[in-house]
């Protein structure tokens, strides 16, 4: 399966530096197109400057993007949100759901994820829905369960046919820290949650599960050669030109 190779550019930067940003990924990855049979590459800039990375992209429209998040409404008075559809008007691609930022600063549940993959598929948005246990859950051996329930309340409910769905499995304790699991730890995780699709969705086999936290140059061909790994969920090292391709290289 190619791999996905995603940006999650969260609030940082303005609008000079995400122009700046995704010209050099344009530029570079121009340059080097074999990066580009190996990996398919998406950016999530703040949603505000969705508009300058499509601008950009026109040119170059191999490179998808998406929202770092979308409101469980479908509209109406719901200040400050944006709705599915018009994350379909911009044009995305992708939207990232259920990050453990959200879940932490902005009170996301289960249900909630599960709602907003409803209505992204829907409009044919991919979700990427992202799971993960916290260091204490780890430490006291919860994490399969953990994860487990994230996956049983989170994952919309496909019949029938095969809709393209993404899961970013991010251990919180790796988000931002350095620190990365152990790839003995990734690899019984990525299977446990490839059998736990199974259960869920048809064709489970195409569903892609990507890796996230604290994911770098370093560290990036290891992890992305574990079998189930099927790509790459991004945080600070996306912010550079450079390290972000260096981790696609290795897809
Ligand atoms: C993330 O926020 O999804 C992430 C993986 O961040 P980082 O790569 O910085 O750990």
């Amino acid at each position: 399966m190619k791999k996905l190779i995603a940006g999650n550019w969260k609030m940082n930067g303005n609008r000079t530096m995400v122009r700046t940003l995704i010209s050099e990924v344009v530029n570079a990855l121009d340059a080097e197109q074999r990066i580009l049979d190996r990996a398919d590459i998406a950016v999530f800039p703040p949603a505000l400057y969705l508009s300058d990375v499509r601008h950009t992209l026109y040119g170059f429209p191999v490179i998808s993007f998406g929202m770092q998040d979308i409101s469980e409404y479908e509209d109406g008075a719901y200040t400050g949100d944006i709705s599915a559809s018009m994350a379909a008007d911009a044009a995305c691609t992708y939207v990232i759901l259920g990050h453990s930022e959200r879940r932490q600063y902005h009170g996301e549940t289960n249900e909630k994820v599960k709602l907003k993959a409803e209505l992204l598929l829907a409009e044919d948005i991919t979700p990427i829905i992202c799971v993960g246990e916290t260091e204490s859950e780890r430490e006291m051996g919860n994490a399969l369960k953990v994860v487990g329930e994230q996956l049983e309340s989170c994952i919309p409910v496909i019949k029938n046919n095969y809709r393209d769905i993404v899961v970013a499995y991010e251990p919180v304790w790796a988000i931002g820290t350095g620190k990365t699991a152990l790839p003995e730890d990734i690899r019984v995780m990525h299977q446990f949650i490839r059998e736990k699709l199974e259960d869920k969705v048809p064709d489970a086999s195409k569903v892609r599960i990507l890796y996230g936290g604290s994911m770098k140059p370093e560290n990036a061909a290891e992890i992305l050669h574990i079998q189930n790994v099927d790509g790459g969920l991004i945080g600070g090292a996306s912010l550079k030109t450079d390290t972000f391709l260096a981790i696609a290289r290795e897809a």
